[in-house]
């Protein structure tokens, strides 16, 4: 297949995905691959737009690949899920400046707007997270994490926003992995409980691993440990490896490998909240 989507030094975008560490050679011409049939697939809706809710026509290739890049290696080792993904329409909403996303009904520092089934993101916060030696910050995949809430995996629409991910709900048919789901409900139990603990000043306990604010709903927890599982897998595992376990039968790997030391900032982040 002739791709239109051209970058000319292609390897130069494995810095922005993790997963190219863990990759043979042969591999990473397959995730490369796998991010251009993403970004070629027609339910793939990615949007650039401007001031005044003017829609753009030329989207940087950069920003092309890095929205399709994420969604590849969240699964690439679960390409079912992936298909039954796209196989509706999804809509990615990148706004050039901040003013375009607040015109445009954007909110905090970037969003999941249900009503339209979108993701709304800035587009300068695509690449904030990659300045440093190790890929840090990525609020595409926080946000993602609240798409994923909303996927239905049974039926393939965007109406569910149970807290669960994909393959999390005995309504995904074929997608559905109990023994994710058990380990799922057991580390976020004790996640909880860990929260919980301190709140009440308990110090006896260990700390959670997310900080408070992702324990203000269902969503926020799904967002923010989806992010986590992505950048601190070391800490993440040795925390709660039950809940680590969980990620690691959804998305088919463990991110450890990809990670000989975590970016520490989220870890960080909580540890200075107390
Ligand atoms: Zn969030």
């Amino acid at each position: 297949m002739q791709h239109t989507l051209i970058i000319t030094h292609i390897r130069e975008m494995d810095r922005y995905f993790p997963i190219t560490n863990m990759l043979s050679d042969y591999e990473i011409d397959q995730f490369h691959n796998l991010i251009l049939n993403i970004s070629e697939h027609a339910n793939f809706d990615l949007q650039l737009i401007g001031e005044n809710k003017t829609r753009l026509s030329d989207i940087p290739n950069a920003v092309r690949y890095l929205v399709a890049g994420h969604l590849a290696e969240v699964f690439f080792y679960r390409q079912n899920i992936l298909q039954k993904f796209l196989s509706q329409p999804r809509h990615f909403q990148i706004y050039t400046t901040p003013e375009a996303f607040q015109q445009d009904g954007g909110v905090y520092g970037g969003c999941y707007n249900p009503s339209r089934e979108c993701i709304q993101l800035v587009m300068s916060r695509l690449f904030e997270g990659f300045n440093n030696a190790l890929p840090g910050v990525c609020p595409f995949l926080h946000e993602l994490g609240h798409m994923l809430d909303f996927f239905d995996a049974g039926s393939g629409s965007m109406k569910r926003n149970e807290g669960l991910y994909p393959g999390l709900n005995p309504k995904d048919g074929d997608l559905f992995n109990s023994h994710a789901r058990d380990l799922f409900i057991t580390g976020k139990r004790l996640e909880l409980n860990r929260y919980l603990a301190r709140l009440h000043g308990d110090l006896t306990q260990p700390l959670p691993i997310g900080h408070p604010y992702v324990f203000q709903n269902d969503g926020e927890f799904l967002a923010g440990y989806l992010e986590m599982f992505f950048r601190n897998p070391n800490y993440f595992a040795k925390q709660n490896i039950d809940l680590f376990n969980a990620y690691v039968e959804l998305f088919g790997y463990d991110t450890r490998q990809a990670w000989q030391e975590d970016f520490p900032h989220y870890v960080n982040a909580n540890k200075s909240f107390i």
